[in-house]
């Protein structure tokens, strides 16, 4: 069975990024999000088991002491993790798995998984950044300030990444996105040679 590959998608809050990756995912039926947790509140019209799954904090530490997680961090204030479990449903299924996730977590699936793919999401401007937080209209004036401070130390990280996409147009962004998810599956070291040269070459 072929195995899916490991994208990690970063970005600021309020680049753009989730509304890329959930039009990507509705495009395609071989990509998909991995559910993290966290101990953050739900906002209004997230849903518990499709935005994240929302748990206490002594949840989130017992699944660290039991190894459950390839990766957690403390993101303002509040946890958040991916599931060994979450990755390995998407992955056993022969499906590309994305983590959408900060780039400390970021740094640690890359430190335990050699294959994967990460791409950093950047905003045109930190004025555009601003525009679309105040639009989203989920936070106060001192959050939102909070976070265009913490968007600066998000970006620095921007180098450790594999690809960026500057999300200015989105459908160019899309395309961006699913030409680097497709340029690195079709690596020829992805190749499955069982399923596909025997047959070729038998
Ligand atoms: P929000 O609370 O706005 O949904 O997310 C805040 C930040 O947490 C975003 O940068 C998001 O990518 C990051 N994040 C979400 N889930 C995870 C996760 O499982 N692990 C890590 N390290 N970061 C995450």
């Amino acid at each position: 069975m072929k195995q899916g590959r490991l994208f990690i998608i970063s970005a600021p809050s309020g680049a753009g990024k989730t509304s890329l990756i959930s039009h990507v995912t509705d495009m395609r039926s071989d990509i998909k999000v991995s559910i993290s947790h966290t101990t953050r509140l739900p906002r209004p019209k997230e849903k518990d088991g499709v935005d994240y799954f929302f748990i206490q904090k002594n949840e989130f530490d017992e699944m660290i002491c039991k190894d459950e997680f390839i990766e957690h961090a403390i993101i303002y204030d509040h946890k958040y993790g991916t599931s060994r479990k979450s990755v390995k449903k998407i992955t056993d299924a022969g499906l590309h798995v994305i983590l959408e996730i900060d780039w400390q977590g970021a740094a640690q699936v890359r430190k335990q998984f050699s294959s994967t793919t990460s791409i950093f999401i950047l905003p045109p401007s930190m004025q555009d950044l601003e525009d679309r937080l105040k639009k989203r209209a989920q936070d106060d004036d001192k959050t939102i300030s909070r976070r265009l401070t913490f968007a600066k130390n998000e970006i620095k990280h921007c180098i450790d990444f594999d690809y960026f996409i500057i999300n200015q147009d989105f459908d160019i962004s899309v395309r961006e996105l699913l030409s680097i998810i497709d340029s690195e599956k079709n690596k020829i070291s992805n190749l499955n040679y069982s399923d596909v040269l025997t047959k070729l070459l038998n």
